[in-house]
């Protein structure tokens, strides 16, 4: 039979291997019995030293906590309230050690041991490690917390949570992705067919296969498919998951996000189509188009500048630009590469040899900046134009030289009869000879106004400026027209007294025949007014005349080629409505503008304003087009 002390010291051996703090208190609060457990959480190395401390030095061990974080009132500590009120009390105490940042949470359960009195003999505490439970606590509140977060962050971006329980086929769709099945929100739970229920018909199958290929794979799910909204609308969904595996390893779930893409996809295939066209576009023209980075590189080329550079598109991807160019024009290329990088736009002109070795003239225009970091450049093979343009050169030269050459005969002729005629003085002769002289002038005029609309239209208008005094070149040339003018007197005022700088012949022609059509639209009138003044760096010059005058409607008109006003009568006024386009072309080349003021009846008045120091114009090209 076991004596009480063997009993007593058996149950001190299991209390000093219990996994949690036991001590006992006398009446007066001294510990008198503390196990193993039960001196590591107060702080102390053995029980021994435990037991010999007193109550001040353990406390000042540590600073004890309630669980809201507020100090432990020492009257409120379980083994004293026992004393007090003769039963159990527990408390849950976080016990901070001073000096560190160690903390020890604790539920301590004190228990009055009674007499057969009814009185306490001893208290006995319990301390339950309550630490990795405060810690899972707090855990499961941050997880909490994060899990509103991303619930928050997944309903803005319009996404929600999926979850699928395989073994009891349970889908539950998250509140935050029924909107995206055009469902009103909250939680719904079906079976993975009730999923797949929502899915196009076209796309269930491929969904299916894909999630038990996931299921067999483990491999991350993400997927995008087709829904049926209850409306009847197609929508495109796109899902992203993962396999979550059992204690065994089995897959035990699915859980993932899911999200609505329709106004992503739509957009995508908006820009597919309009890629598509853009590409169909590129191909199908019949200019040579070619893609190409600020070094030069080509990154696309259409069919007609696989044609019009080289044998497949393969040899023309990557090569530079630079190297199709003829050697002679590489140099010139670089520089209008370089201001076209700078400005963005570009149009000019270049030789390359093709593949038969000939030299072709293309003509390009480049936009930069057509896609991010690169430029698109349109070629158009002008050596053809050019030939022709050069073939009607030569036949013009040819025909004007064949037209003038005997009209100077005739005109000569005319002198000569007008000469040996003089002295008969027969009134009949004198009349015919001055019409056939009149006649003549008119055929000449008719065949340059012809040849210059023709140089024009072939942008082969040339210039010789000179500097000269405007004021006696002006006079003289009004002298010289009205030798020949004997129906009108010329009225002239103003003078310029500067020098400027022109095509004295061209500037001639137009005042020439500004002046002639004032005297010929103003049959029954005897002036013309004149003037001429400076303008700060400009001249203007005017030419009144009292004539038929011009239709509001036809004053920008009269400047077209061909373009003659409707007017009665006539028959009295020649011409083919040459004269003022080729004026425009002279003036406007000078860098100066012509038109004209007009009131029907009473007369017209035509202005031409020309910059002192005109610059060659070198866009007769242009010009040219808006014929
Ligand atoms: P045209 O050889 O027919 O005179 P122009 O080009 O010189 O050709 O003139 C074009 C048209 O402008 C003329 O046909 C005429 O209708 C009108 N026009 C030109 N000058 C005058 C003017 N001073 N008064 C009235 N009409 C004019």
């Amino acid at each position: 039979m076991k004596t009480q002390v063997d009993k007593f010291s058996e149950y001190k051996m299991i209390a000093d291997h219990l996994p949690f703090g036991v001590t006992a208190q006398d009446l007066k609060g001294r510990l008198i019995y503390a196990n193993a457990a039960a001196a590591k959480i107060m702080g102390f190395t053995t029980t021994t030293a435990l037991l010999s401390a007193g109550a001040s030095e353990i406390l000042s061990k540590f600073v004890i906590y309630d669980e809201h974080g507020n100090l432990f009132p020492y009257e409120n500590l379980p083994g004293r309230l026992v004393l007090k009120n003769k039963k159990q009390e527990e408390a849950i105490m976080r016990f901070k050690k001073n000096h560190t940042k160690k903390e020890y949470w604790s539920r301590v359960v004190s228990t009055p041991l009674l007499k057969k009195s009814g009185e306490v003999k001893v208290v006995l505490n319990i301390f339950y490690d309550y630490t990795s439970y405060q810690k899972e606590k707090e855990a499961y509140v941050l997880l909490k917390e994060h899990e509103n977060t991303l619930r928050l962050a997944l309903e803005t971006g319009n996404m929600g949570i999926w979850d699928w329980d395989i073994q009891s086929d349970v889908f539950t769709w998250s509140d935050g992705l029924q909107p995206s099945y055009g469902l009103r929100k909250g939680n719904r739970q079906g079976t993975l067919r009730d999923f797949l229920q929502h899915i196009h018909p076209q796309d269930r199958k491929r969904t299916r296969r894909s999630i038990m290929n996931t299921l067999k794979t483990l491999k991350p799910y993400e997927q995008e498919f087709r829904i049926r909204w209850p409306n009847g609308k197609n929508h495109w969904m796109y899902k992203k998951g993962e396999v979550l595996l059992d204690n065994n390893a089995k897959p035990s779930r699915m859980i993932g996000v899911g999200m609505n893409i329709t106004k992503r996809k739509m957009a995508e295939e908006a820009l597919i189509q309009s890629e598509q066209k853009l590409k169909s576009m590129f191909n199908a023209s019949l200019d040579a188009m070619v893609v190409v980075d600020s070094h030069m590189h080509i990154h696309d080329a259409n069919i007609a500048a696989v044609k019009l550079f080289s044998t497949s598109r393969g040899s023309l991807l990557n090569v530079s630009l630079l190297s199709l160019v003829r050697h002679e024009d590489k140099k010139n290329f670089t520089a209008i590469w370089k201001k076209f990088m700078k400005t963005g736009f570009v149009r000019n002109e270049m030789t390359i040899t093709d593949k038969n070795g000939t030299v072709l003239t293309l003509d390009y225009s480049g936009k930069a900046g057509f896609l991010p970091h690169t430029h698109l450049l349109v070629f158009r093979d002008i050596t053809g134009r050019i030939k022709e343009e050069e073939r009607r050169e030569h036949l013009l030269g040819l025909a004007s030289h064949e037209l003038r050459t005997p009209l100077a005969s005739i005109k000569a002729f005319i002198e000569i009869l007008k000469r040996t005629l003089k002295e008969q003085h027969n009134e009949k002769i004198d009349h015919y000879l001055a019409k056939i002289d009149d006649k003549t002038d008119i055929v000449t005029r008719l065949i340059n106004d012809l040849l210059d609309v023709a140089r024009i239209r072939d942008n082969r208008f040339e210039f010789y400026y000179e500097h000269f005094e405007f004021d006696p070149f002006f006079d003289d040339l009004l002298k010289d027209i009205q030798v020949t003018v004997t129906t009108h007197t010329f009225v002239k005022s103003g003078n310029t007294g500067i020098s400027i700088t022109a095509d004295k012949y061209r500037l001639s022609q137009v005042i020439t025949n500004i002046v002639k059509n004032a005297i010929r639209y103003s049959p029954n009138a005897n002036r013309i007014i004149i003037s001429v003044e400076r303008k700060n760096r400009r001249i203007l010059i005017s030419v009144q005349d009292f004539g038929i005058g011009i239709a509001r409607k036809d004053l920008k008109k009269i400047f077209h080629l061909f373009y003659k006003a409707d007017i009665e009568n006539r028959k009295q006024v020649f011409g083919i409505g040459a004269g003022l386009y080729i004026a425009k072309n002279i003036v406007e080349s000078h860098g100066g503008t012509i038109w004209a003021e007009s009131i029907p009846s009473k007369g017209s008045t035509f202005y031409i304003s020309l910059p002192i120091n005109s610059k060659p114009n070198k866009s007769m090209r242009l010009s040219k087009k808006l014929i």
